[in-house]
């Protein structure tokens, strides 16, 4: 496989992702948005206190077709996004519908969620509540991808009751996806049945990329980040 996927050739296509930065950036650059966060209220023991892990973004990332609810194009790193094609097409095949509601999101961009609840007037426990603090998402690690299907509003718990989620319990973990956070999980955080992450190793798939980016072609929903764990 070539040193960067066609991916990243296409993304040089986005010119107008200029608001928030959505490429993965130098490790260096953001730890400098994991300290801007502290600096805006994140308790310095976040780690510890919330169970989450510090999480570095990916060197290279996969289009997977479709936008997310800011406009960035969906991506995960290649593995995952052959493993998503693969069980996407699965569930497909069984009648089940499932999309690619969130994917890939940048240190940045998850302090620009932050900052802008907080411009909103809310307090920064309340938002914790609800978003990993900048730095502590699984989104940062390309491997997360909040699904969702028709009929069902995006990351609400109402999800637990579609067939889409009656399919992933049953499938996902063939195709490397585990559920992050479960009813009841030892980190004590909401139970999300729509987040999911791919644990599966770099052989998943010989998929070529090329047949992954119009897999997704599903709209953004619109009240997405109200919730972005
Ligand atoms: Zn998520």
């Amino acid at each position: 496989m070539p040193r960067f996927p066609f991916a990243l050739a296409s993304l040089l296509q986005l010119g107008s992702l200029s608001a928030v930065a959505a490429s993965p950036v130098q490790p260096a650059a953001a730890d400098i948005f994991v300290e801007t966060a502290f600096r805006l209220g994140v308790p310095r023991d976040y780690a510890s206190a919330s169970g989450l892990h510090h999480v570095r973004e990916p060197q290279q990332l996969a289009l997977i077709g479709g936008r997310d609810a800011l406009g960035y194009a969906q991506r995960l790193i290649p593995q995952a996004a052959r493993a998503w094609a693969r069980m996407r097409e699965a569930a497909a095949r069984e009648g089940v519908e499932l999309r690619a509601v969130s994917t890939f999101r940048s240190v940045e961009a998850q302090l620009a969620i932050v900052r802008a609840k907080l411009a909103r007037g809310q307090t920064i426990d309340a938002i914790l509540r609800v978003n990993a603090a900048p730095g502590y998402s699984e989104h940062h690690s390309g491997r997360a991808i909040d699904i969702g299907t028709s009929g069902y509003a995006p990351t609400e718990e109402e999800f637990e009751r579609s067939p889409a989620f009656a399919w992933l319990k049953r499938n996902a973990a063939a195709y490397g996806f585990d559920l992050s956070y479960p009813r009841g999980n030892p980190h004590a955080l909401a139970y999300e049945p729509w987040h999911w992450y791919w644990r599966g190793d770099d052989a998943e798939s010989t998929l070529p990329l090329t047949e992954l980016a119009a897999s997704n072609d599903s709209p953004a929903p619109t009240n997405l980040f109200t919730r972005s764990r």
